[in-house]
């Protein structure tokens, strides 16, 4: 990717047009751009007709490798989708940002969204998920586009943390278990507060766990995909993890991002559960991506001995490591997507079958070309 797409992008200026005429534009500007959902979404946006913005973060290696196959470079014709550079930590760029695009859609994924790390890092996630998110709000009161863009926070199901009802819905109460969790209740309510505020057309997607062969290598379905190819590959031995007895509702990115779409596209605002309805322990991810490789895992041992033997062969494949253990865990998330299929027309398509297949076949591949993009 080079330089020139973060130069400037020269915006004719709207504040005379109607609030119609703004609208009709389709200008969606992304936060988080170059992460999972980011990179999905502006898949979405683009198919839909949309002139696309994101925000990156300069780094001096790249990372703009989930949406290298979508840029085109700024020189060229019939360009839609644009980079400028950009941190949740730096207001003055945010409001710079804002002014020049003049967005009709706002949508806030930047942050710093590993729940471990959080626990390290745990001023960094607060400045970043709960500030930035205020920070960007403000960016468009000080532009004057209040009551021009609509905004979506990208809320999660970590809020509901300690079990207090299952299935979590929308009007489950929150007990956040992680720094970053408590970040997000900030951007969560400050999203509330702003819509009741100024009057601000501002959503909460209250999204619990969706992956993709586009995840984050840390996250813990990610990890164990690309350690299944590997070991399929032989390049890998053994696969050390945390507590592989949580529970967690996965569903596939590519679904979500359209029900953050439609989250902006009802008469009014309001905030929504996106989820499959379903929950599976990561000891199930496990058995099943070794599955898709045709071998079979059986457990032995208790706690932190237990171990996972390839059935045929008697290899240790998988091992407990207490070090991916968290300080306070989230035992069991298990969200009720009712009011998001009732109201919205959404519902997930891709099964949990279908996701663990897609991410394993796809490390494989991206293993065999030695693909390390994602
Ligand atoms: P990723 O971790 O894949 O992407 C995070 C994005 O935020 C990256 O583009 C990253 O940039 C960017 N970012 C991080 N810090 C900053 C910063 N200081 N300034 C600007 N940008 C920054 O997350 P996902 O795509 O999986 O998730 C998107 C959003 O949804 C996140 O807010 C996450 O917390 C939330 N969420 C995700 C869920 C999931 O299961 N995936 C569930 C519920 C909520 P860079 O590439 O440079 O690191
Ligand atoms: P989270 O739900 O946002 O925390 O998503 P993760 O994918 O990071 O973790 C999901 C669950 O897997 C949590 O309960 C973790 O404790 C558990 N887990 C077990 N081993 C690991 C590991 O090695 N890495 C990660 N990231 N999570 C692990």
């Amino acid at each position: 990717m080079s330089e020139s797409v973060y130069a400037d992008v020269k915006i004719a200026r709207s504040s005379t047009m109607s609030l119609e005429e703004y609208r009709a534009r389709k200008v969606a500007l992304i936060t988080g751009v170059t992460g999972q959902d980011g990179s999905y979404l502006t898949e979405f946006l683009l198919k839909k007709g949309y002139e696309v913005h994101g925000i990156i973060r300069r780094s001096s290696s790249f990372n703009t490798g989930r949406i290298e196959h979508i840029y085109k470079d700024s020189h060229e014709q019939g360009v839609k989708f644009f980079l400028h550079h950009g941190d949740m930590t730096d207001s003055t760029c945010l409001v710079h940002i804002i002014s020049q695009v003049q967005p009709t859609e706002v949508y806030n994924l930047a942050a710093q969204s590993h729940v471990k790390v959080s626990f390290d890092m745990s001023e960094y996630t607060g400045d970043v998920d709960a500030l930035g998110t205020l920070r960007l709000l403000d960016a468009i009161r000080t532009s004057g586009l209040t009551d021009r863009v609509r905004f979506y926070q990208a809320s999660t199901s970590e809020l509901y943390g300690k079990v207090v009802e299952t299935p979590q819905k929308e009007t489950t109460p929150f007990y956040p278990r992680s720094p970053y969790a408590v970040a997000k209740l900030y951007g969560y309510w400050i999203v509330v507060n702003y819509r009741e505020s100024y009057g601000m057309y501002a959503c909460n997607g209250i999204l619990f766990n969706h992956e993709s062969p586009r995840r984050g290598r840390t996250f813990v379905t990610r990890k164990i995909s690309r350690a299944v190819a590997d070991i399929h590959l032989g390049r890998q031995e053994c696969l050390y993890l945390g507590n592989i007895d949580a529970k967690r509702d996965w569903g596939h990115a590519r679904d979500y991002v359209e029900g953050m779409w439609l989250m902006l596209q009802q008469d009014k605002p309001e905030d929504f559960v996106l989820a499959t309805g379903e929950t599976h322990t990561v000891r199930s991810f496990i058995e099943k991506s070794f599955a898709v490789t045709g071998r079979k895992i059986v457990w032995e041992g208790e706690g932190v001995n237990e171990i996972g033997k390839d059935a045929d062969t008697g290899k240790i494949r998988v091992r407990i490591d207490p070090k991916y253990f968290r300080p306070a865990e989230v035992e069991l998330l298990l969200g009720d997507p009712t009011k998001a299929h009732e109201k919205m027309g959404w519902k997930r398509k891709v099964t949990y079958d279908e996701l663990v297949t897609e991410m394993v076949v796809a490390d494989i591949e991206g293993g065999l070309k030695n693909d390390t993009t994602n």
